[in-house]
């Protein structure tokens, strides 16, 4: 009925990559500009930013990290102190030759990550064990100089915290290399309603200069994996490139053990991608920046417009609301609401409002129905918590439908083409690892805590397998 509004946004299952491009951007989430690889964050698509980082960063203080900020560039010198790191990072990285029309002395690099600064900073200020643990996070613009590029998955220039923190010993650092993996899947699942596989990497795909990295990953719409927060323990090695050390409890002399961890404006990526449809976005509650849109029907009539607004006054102590009482048509607005996400409508006209009645739509699952104006306020909390519980569910269904095991690699070669995860034994050898990635572009996304013996040889050489794996094509 209401098809001459729709705007229109390529079938998911017709195209996935425009699907996800028209989404994006007809949902005001970001623009386009003149700089590759960059995006625009529009507001609508920083308010839902903002939204993430006041929930992270909450999690963050409550673990007792304070925030710091640290300089945009790295000399030279500094970034090639730790020599995985540099090697790890070098194809990555943006130069600064000149200041002005003056060539520099020295090149500066734009920050890909802090590791560096946040080492020589921690030589000056830690000397004994009573200056640890030192707990810092940083929210900051990053540069990573990518080659394939995708709004908010892969981006030049991104937005992100990175925690850097010196401990006394491996188990505090471990301890601590944990703690932050988990309040990342916490955000994920009972924030952002997206359901992780939490595990190690492989040595092959770990962080550059780590000892190891443990990482959060997900899986979108099209059956493909997200690597969506990582975790490193980076044992003393930056601590000896930039001599961190500190006199322990017995008086002697030690190196800090270090961790880092990330987390990025990818996960609105992520969001987008698990719980997106044909009509748009959709939002979990949590993270909406608006909860309930409502749309006056026949606006002019009286009464309409002060029913609506006083049902807005009422609603703002249990939710976040918006009204649409311009002169565009209600299936204008319908339209509008479902493609940005919101993840309810409340729709009043006269007859209603006669009835003492409203009508409430679910942009998860369209469905509709009229309820009554007395204790309005609790049917709109249980809902919405409703969808939040529904989507979770739904993309976790999702999941565990695009995950299977193979024991052969021909088995695997011919699920891996059908999308999804598959979980299947390794022997640990970075050969084999190299050629399932030749042969089927699946890389290994994480060996994960939760093991288990779906058979006794690895997949790829038939040689006693070390571990369970779960492998994916992955963005
Ligand atoms: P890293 O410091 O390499 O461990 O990166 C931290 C996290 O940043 C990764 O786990 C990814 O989720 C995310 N990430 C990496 N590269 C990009 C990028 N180009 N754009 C957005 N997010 C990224
Ligand atoms: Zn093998």
């Amino acid at each position: 009925m209401a098809k001459q509004f729709v705007q229109n946004v390529t079938g998911m299952d017709e195209d996935f990559a425009q699907w996800y491009t028209d989404v994006v951007t007809k949902a005001e989430l970001i623009d386009y500009s003149s700089v590759r690889g960059s995006m625009i964050i529009r507001p609508y698509g920083y308010a839902i930013w903002e939204n993430i980082k006041d929930a992270l960063d909450g999690k963050i203080k409550e673990t007792g990290h304070e925030n710091v900020y640290m300089p945009l560039f790295i000399p030279e010198s500094l970034l090639q102190r730790e020599k995985d790191h540099i090697e790890g990072f070098a194809p990555e990285v943006a130069w600064v030759t000149h200041g002005g029309e003056e060539e520099l002395a020295e090149r500066l690099c734009v920050r890909p990550t802090s590791e560096v600064l946040f080492g020589e900073h921690y030589k000056n200020i830690i000397h004994s064990y009573r200056d640890l643990p030192k707990l810092y996070n940083q929210w900051a613009n990053v540069v990573r100089w990518e080659k394939t590029t995708r709004p908010f998955l892969r981006t030049l220039e991104f937005l992100w915290q990175e925690g850097h923190t010196c401990h006394e010993t491996d188990e505090d650092a471990l301890e601590e290399t944990i703690k932050m993996l988990d309040v990342y899947a916490d955000i994920c699942e009972n924030m952002l309603a997206i359901p992780v596989i939490k595990g190690q990497k492989t040595e092959k795909e770990k962080f550059a200069g780590a000892k190891f990295t443990y990482t959060i990953e997900s899986l979108m719409h099209d059956g493909k994996a997200l690597q969506s927060g990582t975790s490193h323990h980076l044992g003393d090695g930056f601590a000896k490139a930039f001599g961190i050390q500190f006199t322990d409890r017995d008086g002697k002399l030690q190196y800090v053990q270090q961790t880092s961890w990330g987390f990025t404006t990818r996960i609105i990526g992520a969001m987008i991608m698990v719980h997106g449809d044909d009509r748009g976005l959709v939002l979990p509650p949590k993270i909406a920046p608006t909860q309930v849109m409502i749309v006056p029907i026949a606006q002019h009539k009286e009464g309409v417009l002060d029913f609506a607004y006083d049902m807005k006054r009422r609603l703002s102590s249990v939710a976040r609301v918006g009204i649409d009482a311009s002169d565009k048509k209600p299936g204008w607005k319908f339209n509008e609401y479902e493609m940005k996400g919101i993840p309810l409508r409340l729709e009043a006209g006269p007859r209603d409002i006669e009835n003492g009645q409203v009508i409430l739509v679910r942009r998860d699952t369209g469905e509709k129905v009229t309820v009554s104006i007395e204790g309005i306020e609790e049917t709109i909390t249980a809902l919405l918590h409703d969808i939040q519980e529904n989507l979770l569910k739904k993309a976790t269904a999702h999941r565990e439908e695009k995950t299977s095991t193979a024991v052969t690699f021909d088995e695997f070669k011919s699920q891996i083409e059908k999308g999804g995860f598959i979980k299947a034994m390794w022997c640990g050898e970075e050969a084999c690892e190299n050629k399932i990635k030749e042969e089927t572009t699946a890389t290994s996304r994480c060996i994960p805590f939760e093991q288990e013996k779906v058979a006794d040889t690895c997949v790829c050489c038939g040689k006693e397998a070390r571990d369970m794996v779960y492998w994916a094509k992955a963005y």
